[in-house]
C-alpha cells in the first residue's frame, strides 16, 4: 500500500460501483447519500485496509491519520466531538464485506460513551434512562465483540436488572436500574478481559474497527464463506456512522423492510419495525416486531416517508431492495439498501413483475433468475396451508418433501419398502452399506454430519429429499427409538422432513406436487387450474421467463432416456431429442440371463441363439423409442457396461460353490461353469477393463446384433410412415483405430439391413469423447466420428484418476473442507482441467470435420454452471435426465445473452 492510497472515504465520497474497496454496505449508503436520501453522515474504512491488516497483524501506518481526518470532517459538519461531556457525537461501527454475510461479522454501536458522555448525552436528549440504555449496550456489544467475552454473562445480568426492577422487558427497566447495570456489566469487562472498559472514545473507535477487521477470520464467517464460495482474500470494510436512535421513546424505533415480500415475491413494501429500540433488537427477536402497516397507523409520517424512499430506491436500482432504517423522535433515517436476497419464487415472479412495470426488459429478467432456483420450485413440496409439529432443524442437504416411517437400518428400510410403505431411513450418519436403504426410501435424516457427509452427497446424486446433521436428535439404534428432547418417536412411527429447509416434523404432513412441474408437463391451462393466485402468478413468471430462454438460446437440450417412457416426459419438458439412450440399461432384470447365455455359450449355435434372442427384444425397444421420438434425433449408445456387470455376483456363487463341496453335497454343475466364467471376467478394475468398444472388439456379434437392432427398428419405423432419425454412437473409444474397426461392422450391418428392407438408411455413427486420449487425438478420431458426444462423467474420473463410484463421499469432503475444489467436479464441471480437454477436442475435430455436431451427455449437461461453459466452448447441445431439461434450458438462455 503506497501512503499515498485512499483508505478512508466519506459517505459523500462514494458510489454503488465501489463494493470492492467499500463494500456492499459501504458503497450503498454512499449511493443513498448520492441521492439524497437521509441517511446519517459517516465514513467507510476500505477493504484494503482490511486486507493489509490480516496480512501484517497491523493497520496500514496512515490509516490513524485518514481516520483522524474523516472523524474530524463529521465532527466539524455536526458541530459536536465524539465522546464530549456536552452533546456527545456518538457512532455506529459496522462490518461490511463486498458480498453480504448476514450477522456473521462484528457491529458495534454508541461507540463515544463513557462516564462523562453518558451524562452529556442524558442532558441533551433529557433523556436520562435512554443514555443509560445506550451506555449498557456500547459496554455490552464492546464487551462481546471486542473483549470476546461470553455474551451470555450480560444477559444474564440483564435478566437479574429486569427482576430486581419487576419487570417483563428491557424497555421497562428505570434508569436508575440501567446504571447499576453498566456498573455491573464494567465489573463483568474488568474481571472476565484483565482490563478497564476503555473510557477514551478515540480508543473505542479503533479498538472497534480493529475487532470488525478481526471478524472477518472468525469460524463462523470461515464457515459461511466456504458454504457461499465467497474467497478468503477480499477482507470487509467498516463503516463509520454517526448515531441516531431508535431507543428514544415511543415515537422512535427501528426496522427492517424490503421493497416486495422477498418470500413470495408478492409487490409491496413488507416488514418489521420496532418502537423504542436500536437495531439489534429487531433480528435478535427480543420483542414482538409490529408490521409497516401497524407503523403506519402509529406514525404516517415516516411510514410515507419510508415508503416513498423504497420507491425510489428500488425504481434507482431496478430491483428489490431491503433496508434498515431508524425513526428518532419522529425523523426517518435510512442506515442500509442493497439489493435484496429472496426465495426461487419471488425471484421470478419479481423478474416478471419488473417487466410488466417497465423497468426490465425480458432479457434482464432472464438473468435474475437462476437454473438452481428453477430447480427448487420442481421438488414436491409440503402443502403450506396444512399444520405441523417442528420437532427439530437440521442441514437442508438434499431438497425435497419426503414423509414416511422411520426406520433405523437399511434392511429394515428395504423390507419395509418391499411391503409397500413409505419410509424415511434415519441413521447418525449413513455409509456406503446404506446405499441400498437409502434407494429404498423416501427421504434420509442424519443427526450428524455435513453437507457434505456421506448421506448429503449421496442423497443430492440420486435425488433423494435429505436433511443431514440434525444434532438435537438422539438415534438409538438399539432400542430402535429416536428421541428430540422429550419427545420420543419409535420406530414405526411418521415423520415428515423438508430438504430445502432442514425441517423435521412429527407425523404426517401433506405433500403436494410442484405446480411447476405440473406446467411443465402438461402446459400453463393444466397447471393454472384450481391454483391460488400467488402461485398461478409464479407459474406464469416461470412459463414467461422458459420461452424466453429458449428464444434466446443456442444451445439445444436434449435428454438422456433409456425407454420409451422417459422419452415421452423428456419431449413433454421440451426434450429436443435423445442425447444418450444408454442401452445397457435394458438387459437389467430379467433379462439379464440372456447376457449370461450370451457369455457362457459354448457353441456358435449356442452364441447365436443368444444373440438372436436379444435381437428381438432390442429391436422392439428401439421401435419404441423411435416412435416416441419421431421426428426428433436419437442418439442411442452401444454397449458400455463391463460385461461381468451382467454376470451373478462372484462371492455368492462361490460361497455356493464351497458350501456344497463342504457338506459332501453335489455341486450343481450349472453354477461350476458359471463360477469358472465369472472368475475369467473379474477385473480389479471393471470401469477400466472389458467394456463399451473393447466389448465389441472381443466378444464377437454383440454391437453388430444392436446395429441390426436399431437399423431394423427404422427401417421398420420408416416403412409405417415415421420419421426416425436415429444416430448410433460408440463408448469408449481411446483410439481412431478402434473406431475405424467397429464403423467397418456397423456400417456393413446398416448396408445390409437397409438393402434388404429397400429403404435408404441415413444414421451417423460418432463416437463418446470420454477419454483423455480421444481428446487428445480428437484431430484423428474425427476422420471416423460423424458426431462427438463428451461424456463428462468417464472424462472426468479419467482425468482426475477418481473412481466415480468409490470416490465422493470419502475423500471429496476433505478435498471440499481443504479447498482443493469448491465443489465436486463430478457436479460441476471442472473448467481448468476437464474443461480444457473439452476445448480441445471440440476444436480439433471441427478443424478435421467442419461444422462436427457436438454435444455432451455427461451429469454435467443438466448442471447451471458447467451448460454455461458449454455454450462457451461452442457446443451444439447438451443432454441431461428428464426432470433438469428445463433447467438446462434456463441456463441455456441466459448463457445466450
Ligand atoms: C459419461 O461418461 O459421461 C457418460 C455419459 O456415460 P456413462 O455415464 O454411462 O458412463
Ligand atoms: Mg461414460
Amino acid at each position: 500500500l503506497s501512503r499515498a492510497a485512499q483508505l478512508v472515504f466519506d459517505f459523500a465520497e462514494g458510489d454503488r460501483t465501489q463494493a470492492d474497496l467499500l463494500g456492499g454496505k459501504g458503497a450503498n449508503l454512499a449511493e443513498m447519500t448520492r441521492l439524497g436520501l437521509p441517511v446519517p453522515p459517516g465514513f467507510t474504512v476500505t477493504t484494503e485496509a482490511c486486507r493489509h491488516y490480516l496480512a501484517r497483524g497491523t493497520e496500514p501506518p496512515t490509516l490513524r491519520e485518514q481516520v483522524t481526518a474523516a472523524l474530524r470532517r463529521l465532527e466539524d459538519r455536526l458541530g459536536r466531538r465524539l465522546g464530549d461531556a456536552e452533546e456527545p457525537l456518538l457512532v455506529s461501527v459496522r462490518s461490511g464485506a463486498k458480498v453480504s454475510m448476514p450477522g456473521m461479522m462484528d457491529t458495534i454501536l454508541n461507540v463515544g460513551l463513557n462516564d462523562h458522555s453518558v451524562k452529556g448525552l442524558a442532558a441533551a436528549a433529557q433523556d436520562e434512562r435512554f443514555a443509560w440504555d445506550s451506555y449498557r449496550r456500547l459496554v455490552q456489544m464492546f464487551g462481546r465483540t471486542v473483549l470476546g467475552i461470553r455474551g451470555g454473562l450480560f444477559d444474564d445480568a440483564l435478566t437479574a436488572a429486569k427482576a430486581r426492577a419487576g419487570v417483563a422487558t428491557d424497555v421497562e427497566v428505570p434508569a436508575t436500574g440501567l446504571r447499576d447495570l453498566v456498573e455491573t456489566f464494567k465489573h463483568i469487562v474488568a474481571t472476565e478481559s484483565g482490563r478497564e472498559f476503555p473510557q477514551d472514545p478515540r480508543e473505542q473507535l479503533d479498538l472497534a474497527i480493529r475487532s470488525v477487521f478481526d471478524s472477518w477470520n472468525t469460524e463462523r464467517a470461515r464457515i459461511y464463506r466456504r458454504r457461499e464460495r465467497i474467497p478468503h482474500d477480499l477482507g470487509t470494510a467498516v463503516n463509520v456512522c454517526a448515531m441516531v436512535f431508535g431507543n428514544l421513546g415511543e415515537t422512535s424505533g427501528t426496522g427492517v423492510a424490503f421493497t416486495r415480500d422477498p418470500a413470495t415475491g408478492r409487490p409491496g413494501g413488507y416488514g418489521d419495525y420496532l418502537a423504542n429500540a436500536q437495531g439489534e433488537d429487531v433480528v435478535a427477536g427480543i420483542r414482538n416486531t409490529m408490521s409497516l402497516q401497524d407503523l403506519a397507523r402509529q406514525d404516517p409520517a415516516s411510514h410515507a416517508e419510508l415508503m416513498r424512499i423504497m420507491r425510489r430506491l428500488e425504481a434507482h436500482y431496478r430491483d428489490l431492495c431491503d433496508v434498515e432504517f431508524t425513526v428518532e423522535r419522529g425523523k426517518l433515517w435510512m442506515l442500509q439498501t442493497r439489493i435484496g436476497k429472496r426465495t426461487a419464487a419471488a425471484a421470478f415472479r419479481i423478474a416478471a413483475h419488473l417487466v410488466d412495470e417497465h423497468v426490465i426488459t425480458l432479457d434482464e429478467a432472464l438473468t435474475r433468475v437462476t437454473g438452481d432456483q428453477l430447480a427448487q420450485l420442481m421438488f414436491p413440496q409440503f402443502d403450506p396451508g396444512a399444520a405441523g409439529t417442528l420437532l427439530t432443524r437440521g442441514m437442508a442437504a438434499s431438497p425435497g418433501a419426503a414423509v414416511g416411517e422411520v426406520v433405523f437400518d437399511s434392511a429394515t428400510a428395504i423390507s419395509r419398502a418391499a411391503a409397500g410403505a413409505r419410509v424415511l431411513l434415519c441413521r447418525r450418519e449413513t455409509s456406503p452399506d446404506d446405499l441400498e436403504g437409502m434407494i429404498a426410501a423416501a427421504g434420509v435424516l442424519t443427526s450428524r454430519g455435513g453437507k457434505t457427509s456421506h448421506a448429503a452427497v449421496v442423497a443430492r446424486g440420486m435425488g433423494r429429499t435429505c436433511v443431514c446433521g440434525a444434532e438435537e436428535i438422539d438415534i438409538d439404534a438399539e432400542q430402535r427409538v429416536l428421541r428430540v428432547g422429550d419427545v420420543v418417536i419409535a420406530e414405526g412411527d411418521v415423520v415428515s422432513i423438508d430438504g430445502s429447509t432442514g425441517e423435521v416434523f412429527a407425523g404426517e404432513r401433506p405433500v403436494v406436487p410442484s405446480p411447476v412441474v405440473t406446467y411443465l408437463e402438461h402446459g400453463l391451462d393444466t397447471a393454472v387450474e384450481g391454483l391460488d393466485a400467488d402461485a398461478a402468478d409464479l407459474v406464469r413468471a416461470v412459463d414467461r421467463l422458459l420461452r424466453h430462454a429458449d428464444e434466446t438460446r443456442r444451445l439445444a437440450v436434449r435428454a438422456n432416456a433409456d425407454t420409451a417412457e422417459d422419452a415421452a416426459r423428456a419431449r413433454r419438458l421440451g426434450a429436443q431429442g435423445i442425447g444418450l439412450c444408454r442401452t445397457e440399461h435394458m438387459f437389467l432384470g430379467e433379462r439379464r440371463v440372456l447376457i449370461e447365455r450370451l457369455v457362457l455359450a459354448e457353441s456358435a449355435d449356442a452364441h447365436a441363439e443368444a444373440l438372436a434372442a436379444l435381437l428381438t427384444l432390442q429391436r422392439d425397444d428401439f421401435l419404441e423409442l423411435l416412435t416416441a421420438m419421431d421426428g426428433l434425433p436419437t442418439t442411442i449408445r452401444l454397449l458400455d457396461a463391463p460385461l461381468h456387470e451382467f454376470l451373478p455376483d462372484r462371492t455368492e456363487l462361490a460361497v455356493r460353490v464351497a458350501v456344497a463341496e463342504a457338506t459332501g453335497g453335489t455341486v450343481d454343475p450349472q453354477d461350476e461353469r458359471l463360477l469358472g466364467a465369472v472368475q475369467r471376467r473379474h477385473e480389479s478394475n471393471p470401469m477400466l477393463g472389458l467394456r463399451a468398444v473393447r466389448l465389441a472388439l472381443v466378444v464377437p456379434g454383440l454391437f453388430a446384433m444392436q446395429v441390426r437392432a436399431i437399423a431394423e427398428a427404422a427401417a421398420a419405423r420408416i416403412a409405417a410412415g415415421g420419421r426416425p432419425r436415429v444416430e448410433i454412437m460408440v463408448p469408449l473409444v481411446a483410439s481412431v483405430m478402434e473406431l475405424h474397426l467397429v464403423r467397418g461392422e456397423i456400417d456393413g450391418v446398416i448396408a445390409e439391413v437397409a438393402e434388404r428392407a429397400g429403404v435408404a438408411l441415413d444414421i451417423p455413427v460418432g463416437t463418446m469423447i470420454e477419454l483423455p486420449r480421444a481428446a487428445l487425438t480428437a484431430d484423428r478420431i474425427a476422420e471416423a466420428a460423424e458426431f462427438f458426444s463428451f461424456g463428462t462423467n468417464d472424462l472426468t474420473q479419467t482425468t482426475w484418476g477418481f473412481s466415480r463410484d468409490d470416490v465422493e463421499a470419502e475423500i471429496f469432503a476433505s478435498y471440499l473442507e481443504q479447498g482443493v475444489f469448491t465443489v465436486s467436479p463430478f457436479e460441476s464441471l471442472d473448467r481448468d482441467g476437464v474443461g480444457s480437454l473439452v476445448r480441445m477436442a471440440a476444436a480439433a475435430g471441427r478443424r478435421t470435420r467442419p461444422g462436427l455436431p457436438l454435444g455432451v451427455c455427461g451429469e454435467h449437461g443438466g448442471d447451471p454452471g458447467s451448460v454455461r461453459f458449454f455454450h462457451d466452448a461452442g457446443l451444439d447441445y447438451v443432454s441431461c435426465s428428464p426432470y433438469r431439461i428445463p433447467v438446462a434450458r434456463l441456463e441455456a438462455g441466459r448463457a445466450a445473452l
